[in-house]
């Protein structure tokens, strides 16, 4: 990335910013640090760039020439193909902050223009600047302090400057938090011991209590951070990147079924305690190992939205069955026409049970009491039956829609289609998006969902 520093002072900014992290990422040619003198430009038989301000007032003003042909000379040799972002640096700009460098770092080439005495013409502001930006609510001599630290904060945010790409994500305002508390050697010092926990040796615990202990700091020392600490939209702007293959983990989060444990830009975990699954998507195999370190593997159930998850839940906690499963959305918000020849209705403990219910209860990991107690169960039922239900389908509890199960003299009657009609339109009534999920090589249940015009998700979902 190159950094275009239009100034008066060039000396200040070239030996500020060719030390240490900087200074190697230059030498490794990773950054170019370019400090252009607007006294070169000037026209000023005297070399001067500054005069008066017209009506009066103290100090003087950097006047326009110089300034405008030291941009020009640089804009025209510019690289980039993109616009060229022209910053200056200035207390009546937007704040910088940590959201602005990491967009900042996606240009390949960046101008920052340093004010100095009162400032600038401000003809030549209009004309060549893109991004007027302040430090802070405070007013200093120049602008090369504010470009400095901007530059410095933008280049750690460009792949290879630091040597370990993670120490950007894991650092305050990374996820919006402040920084959990660090220590080095000796475990003790003036009588104060490292946190037992920090040396377990036990990454999830570890990982758990510095999720506390960021949570905990912004909140006492920056309660107006973590007023605007938001998981759930979180997790939400990273899943919608996806929406359709999303669908579980977004409508789980809409209808308030889970407990949000992480989310950033690589990853989103979520927990739903009543069914003890966690939900689980990643950006790559790092992100999601950090996501894994979080869950607690006793009992729970995990929904990996990626092959390398379901490898790593495997490899961690020696579970071994994975069901790999495609997932169905119903994306319109128009209901479907139900067929007035097939009744379902909400099957209650007063009729005659049948096979059908512990078989739908069993394959869907619920207890079939209380899918019948809650009213998520439905059924058709023939008027004549006494052997219980011929076709059923249910709202699982985790959301989902229940693929619905058809006794076998009772197939290819239509029972199946009017069975996930009527899950379809009562999910849709409750104001949610109907999914289901089926075995990746459940032909008939794929078929079926295709034919009430359910889209099925390219990327499977792997159950372990
Ligand atoms: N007269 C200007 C005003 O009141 O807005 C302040 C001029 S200041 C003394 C001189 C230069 O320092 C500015 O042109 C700007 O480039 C830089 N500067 C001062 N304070 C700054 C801040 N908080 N953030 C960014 N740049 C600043």
């Amino acid at each position: 990335m190159r950094f275009h520093i239009l100034t008066l002072f060039p000396e200040m900014v070239e030996n500020g910013l060719r030390t240490s992290i900087l200074g190697r990422a230059c030498q490794k040619g990773i950054l170019d640090i370019h400090a252009v003198n607007i006294r070169d430009f000037t026209l000023d038989r005297h070399g001067r760039v500054d005069d008066y301000p017209y009506g009066g007032g103290a100090g003087m003003l950097m006047q326009a020439q110089p300034i405008y042909d030291a941009y020009r000379a640089v804009a025209s040799a510019c690289r980039s193909k993109r616009p060229l972002r022209v910053i200056y640096t200035t207390p009546q700009g937007r704040i910088f902050d940590q959201k602005m460098a990491r967009e900042l770092a996606q240009e390949e080439e960046l101008i920052f223009l340093c004010g100095h005495y009162e400032g600038v013409d401000e003809r030549v502001l209009e004309e060549i600047v893109t991004d007027q930006v302040s430090l802070g609510d405070y007013v200093l001599t120049g602008g090369e302090l504010p470009a400095m630290v901007m530059i410095d904060a933008i280049s750690r945010m460009v792949p290879g400057v630091l040597k370990n790409e993670e120490s950007g994500e894991t650092e305050s305002f990374g996820d919006g938090l402040l920084e959990y508390p660090q220590y080095t050697r000796p475990e003790e010092w003036r009588g104060r011991q490292v946190p037992e926990v920090l040396l377990s040796g036990d990454h999830g615990r570890v990982e758990k209590w510095r999720q506390e202990r960021s949570l905990e700091r912004t909140r006492l020392r920056r309660p107006d951070l973590y007023a605007r600490y938001d998981l759930p939209g979180k997790a939400l702007e990273y899943l919608r990147q996806d929406r359709l293959g999303h669908t579980d983990m977004i409508e789980n989060i809409r209808r308030r079924l889970v407990r949000v444990v992480a989310a950033s830009e690589s990853g989103v975990l979520l927990w739903n305690p009543k069914s003890s699954v966690y939900l689980l998507t990643a950006r790559d195999r790092d992100a999601g190992e950090r996501l894994l370190s979080l869950t607690k593997p006793d009992g729970a159930i995990y929904c990996c939205h990626q092959r390398f998850l379901a490898e790593s839940v495997a490899g961690r906690f020696g579970r071994e069955t994975v069901r790999e499963c495609c997932q169905a959305v119903y994306s319109r918000k128009t209901p479907l026409p139900e067929p007035e020849d097939v009744a379902v209705r909400p099957l209650d403990r007063t009729e005659p049970e049948g096979a059908l219910p512990r078989h739908f209860a069993s394959v869907h990991g619920e207890d079939p009491d209380c899918l019948i107690r809650e009213g998520r169960l439905f059924g058709v039922c023939p008027a004549d039956g006494d052997e219980g239900p011929v076709g059923v389908i249910g709202l699982c509890i985790d959301g989902r829609i229940g693929m619905p199960l058809v006794l076998a003299p009772y197939r290819r009657r239509g029972i199946g289609q009017a069975l996930l009609r009527f899950g379809i339109n009562r999910t849709l009534e409750m104001g949610w998006t109907p999914y289901a999920q089926m075995g990746a090589d459940d032909m008939p249940s794929l078929t079926l969902a295709e034919a009430v015009g359910m889209r099925i998700c390219r990327e499977k979902l792997y159950w372990i």
